[in-house]
């Protein structure tokens, strides 16, 4: 394969070491059983796993409950200094990542990965791009792996969002210098929602944002902190006053903080009850 890149990195312990397989090999990259895989197409391959390697995220990981892949954009660069960018069409400031680059790295990436985007995504990482939410997070855990674009500088040539009917998507009302810290936070968010990841499932159902609404508030021992007591309702063993006690209290706190999930709750419970 021409122009291919040295390899994948992959993380995780039970990944394949590059150096145990021959090179030619390596496009036959191993699916671990079919776990959720993350490719990531990124100038910084050495920023991951990052902060995916620690706790729960970690140890699933090491435990080949998903997988993580690193495709290093610089590996399909043009010419001997592996030239990504070029100055933006229509002059002004800062340097725009090259099409042809982009392509070769996108081509390799979806490779053998399944047609339907819904099963598996191709997303670039964008303050343009829709905002990412638990739903989408819901959305992506369901699929059987993603390919997320992280882009740097002034970001991609459009023309690459067109041609492949790219995804974008945004962590928030705010520009980064790259797209790593955004595909970080976007898998974290996924990969807590796979099977087997958290060790208790019940917490997933209760969180924030699971129901539409914010979580009630959390206390743990000592009993009175710095003259402040748990709320005498969590202390008495009362598994009904104390669930009721939750419920307003997320409901309350939902009210206050974020209107707008407050009135798509309303919303959902005046369409429910006929
Ligand atoms: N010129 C672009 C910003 C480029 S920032 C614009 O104004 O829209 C450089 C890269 O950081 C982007 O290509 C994108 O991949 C990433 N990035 C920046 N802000 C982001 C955000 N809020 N969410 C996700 N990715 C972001």
């Amino acid at each position: 394969m021409s122009g291919a890149p040295e390899t994948p990195k992959s993380h995780g312990r039970i990944a394949v070491r590059p150096t145990l397989r021959p090179r030619e090999l390596m496009t036959d990259r191993p699916d671990l059983a079919g776990a959720w895989r993350a490719k990531i197409i990124t100038l910084f391959p050495e920023a991951f796993p990052g902060v995916l390697g620690e706790s729960l995220t970690g140890k699933a990981l090491d435990e080949g409950k998903w997988q993580l892949e690193t495709v290093p954009l610089r590996d399909f660069g043009e010419g001997r200094h592996r030239n990504v960018d070029d100055t933006p069409a229509g002059g002004g400031a800062g340097m725009v990542l090259r099409p042809d680059v982009m392509g070769r790295a996108i081509d390799f990436a979806m490779e053998g990965t399944p047609e339907t985007r819904a099963d598996w995504p191709l997303v670039y990482l964008s303050p343009r791009g829709k905002r990412f939410d638990q739903a989408t997070a819901r959305r992506w855990s369901r699929a059987r792996g993603i390919t997320m674009i992280c882009g740097r500088f002034e970001g991609l040539d459009d023309r690459v969002l067109f041609h492949y009917g790219i995804e974008e998507v945004s962590l928030g009302d705010f520009v980064l210098t790259g797209g790593e810290i955004a595909a970080q936070a976007m898998i974290d968010a996924t990969v807590r929602l796979l099977p087997g990841v958290l060790g208790n499932a019940e917490s997933l159902e209760e969180e924030s944002h699971a129901s539409g609404l914010l979580e009630h508030p959390q206390f743990t021992r000592p009993a009175e902190w710095r003259g402040l007591p748990i709320p005498e309702v969590l202390m008495s063993g009362h598994h009904g006053r104390i669930a009721e006690w939750r419920r307003k209290m997320a409901e309350k706190i939902t009210r206050e903080r974020r209107p707008d999930l407050w009135a798509a709750h309303e919303a959902r419970k005046d369409r429910d009850t006929p």
